[in-house]
């Protein structure tokens, strides 16, 4: 099951229907995709000699090229190796070297400089690649993707490294098949009137949303600006209409502001599928109460992507609901590919509503890191995927995550989970961002430190927050020092880097106009 297949059975289906839009603007129906594809896969095995099994890395901003690129790779049974664009180049080549790509496509073909050719691992090739330029050599096109099996290679993509090196994921044909007939049946079902948007990376979740878009036939929009502009996003879904996107919680905010600023008309959008972050009660009743009932919440990891649980939009717009509260804190209930356990310490199953470590099972988990059988070991035990994230089931199986392992903060022995102290401070109506991390004390073990974010013109100080929090929550989980910041650090994907806060906190050198 090569996942390019559905390329070709959607343009043998619907050949005509509108396959990649530049903005508002078709660049391809879907025989024009189809034939894109073919071509670029053509060219991999013939120009460059690309082999089934072989790794091409992408590193490229979002772009239609992108979508040809990734279906030339499979059309030729190669696997892609996605690299986040905001990357450094010399972080990029380092995952290059480790996955041992053959070639990689790049927006500028000298952004690495001699530092691949140095290593001899590859060559280095713009993107006018995917444009239908002829190829050198005048071997037959493939006819068909290359056939491969459920458990062939066909994403290999690299974790973030938050917690050391970053390492690499590997998803099969059968992992993507498998997180992509969820969507219908867990997100929403998808018809070819509908548009998927690019705003959010391709190399990540918005890229693996691709696939049901491609299975149905529908259009897949990339913005001009090929990357995340709110009013952008609310200028083209009021043409294209039926948009559906995947943004992090940050990205959400943004639309949010850009709609109480500018009054924008989000009738154009279908459902924002947002995940990837902690989404606070607050921030989410707002969304709510701006753009309108269109949200629909998801849990993943690379590890098992876009796909552990996902909270219905009906759900989350149904604000009547006496549990309404409970259940939009949750991230909603099990995919239906996969079964989730909340694990003891003991590595057994603990009971409803007890915290412990979410453990995933299923069709979408990956087959291990690449090249890296320790710390596969260490994450896929009996079959179980260790998340690495903590929270609750409750008996009607709504999933409730309250921290990653590692964030949570341990002060004077009590374990205090900041998703909690952030969600009380997230409701303050002066509070834009909020983060909660732990800093080393010498009597207390950790403390917890706020970081702050606070709208304009607010008036707030440390004083007038902490009066808020302890009027909301026990006082031991107070923070002990504010830090109020313009606005909190992000990674590539627009999550809240507390790495980055974390190191602030242990230099004790305030930077970035950081004021403790
Ligand atoms: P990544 O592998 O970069 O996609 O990061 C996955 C991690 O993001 C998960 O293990 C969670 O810690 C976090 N995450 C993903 N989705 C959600 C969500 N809906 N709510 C809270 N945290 C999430």
């Amino acid at each position: 099951m090569n996942v390019a297949n559905w390329l070709a059975d959607a343009a043998d289906r619907q050949p005509g229907n509108p396959a990649l839009l530049q903005g508002e603007h078709l660049v391809a129906d879907y025989a024009g995709f189809r034939a894109l594809a073919r071509q670029a896969g053509r060219r991999l095995a013939a120009d460059h000699g690309i082999m089934p099994g072989d790794r091409v890395a992408v590193f490229m901003k979002n772009a239609t090229d992108y979508l040809v690129l990734l279906y030339g790779i499979w059309w030729c049974g190669a696997v892609v190796v996605p690299i986040n664009c905001k990357l450094h180049p010399a972080e990029a080549a380092e995952i290059i070297r480790d996955a041992g790509a053959r070639l990689v496509f790049t927006d500028d073909g000298d952004i690495f400089g001699d530092a691949l050719l140095v290593d001899g691992c590859l060559e280095n090739t713009s993107v006018d690649y995917a444009t239908g330029l002829p190829a050198r050599s005048d071997a037959d096109p493939l006819a068909r993707p290359i056939s491969r099996a459920p458990g062939d290679l066909a994403w290999l993509f690299y974790t973030s490294g938050t917690t050391g090196k970053s390492k690499g994921v590997m998803l099969s044909h059968g992992n993507l098949t498998a997180m992509s007939l969820c969507y219908p049946v867990d997100v929403e079902p998808v018809t070819s009137n509908d548009a998927i948007l690019y705003c959010a990376p391709m190399s990540h979740g918005a890229g693996l949303y691709n696939f049901i878009f491609v299975r149905t036939a529908a259009r897949h929009v990339i913005p001009e600006s090929r990357g995340f502009d709110p009013d952008e996003v609310f200028s083209i879904a009021s043409v294209i209409q039926n948009v559906s996107f995947f943004a992090a919680p940050t990205m959400v905010k943004r639309l949010v502001d850009a709609v109480e600023r500018h009054g924008l008309a989000s009738d154009g959008i279908r459902s924002i599928i947002l995940g990837g972050a902690p989404m606070y009660r607050a921030d989410l009743e707002r969304a709510l109460a701006i753009i309108g009932p269109k949200f629909i919440q998801i849990y993943g990891q690379g590890e098992s992507p876009m796909t552990i649980t996902a909270l219905a939009k009906d759900i989350i717009a149904d604000r009547s609901h006496p549990e309404w509260k409970r259940f939009v804190t949750s991230v909603g209930h099990a995919q239906s590919c996969v079964e989730v356990r909340v694990l003891s310490e003991k590595g057994k199953p603990a009971g409803w509503g007890v915290r412990g470590e979410v453990a995933v099972r299923g069709g979408t988990v990956m087959k291990g890191y690449w090249r890296n059988q320790p710390a596969t070991d260490a994450a896929i035990v009996d079959g179980w995927l260790r998340t690495g994230d903590i929270g609750y089931l409750d008996e009607d199986g709504l999933l409730t995550l309250t921290d990653r392992s590692k964030d949570v903060v341990i002060s004077g022995g009590s374990n205090i989970y900041p998703r909690e102290v952030e969600e009380v401070l997230a409701l303050h109506p002066d509070v834009k961002e909020v983060a909660i991390v732990g800093q080393r004390d010498p009597e207390w073990g950790e403390v917890v430190v706020a970081f702050v974010a606070l709208r304009p013109q607010s008036q707030q100080d440390e004083e007038s927050l902490l009066s808020w929090f302890v009027s909301r929550m026990a006082s031991f989980k107070k923070p002990r020092r504010f830090v109020f910041v313009p606005e909190l650090p992000k990674n590539g994907y627009g999550k809240i880097a507390k790495t980055e806060l974390r190191a602030l906190l242990e230099s004790d050198k305030p930077a970035l106009g950081i004021a403790a």
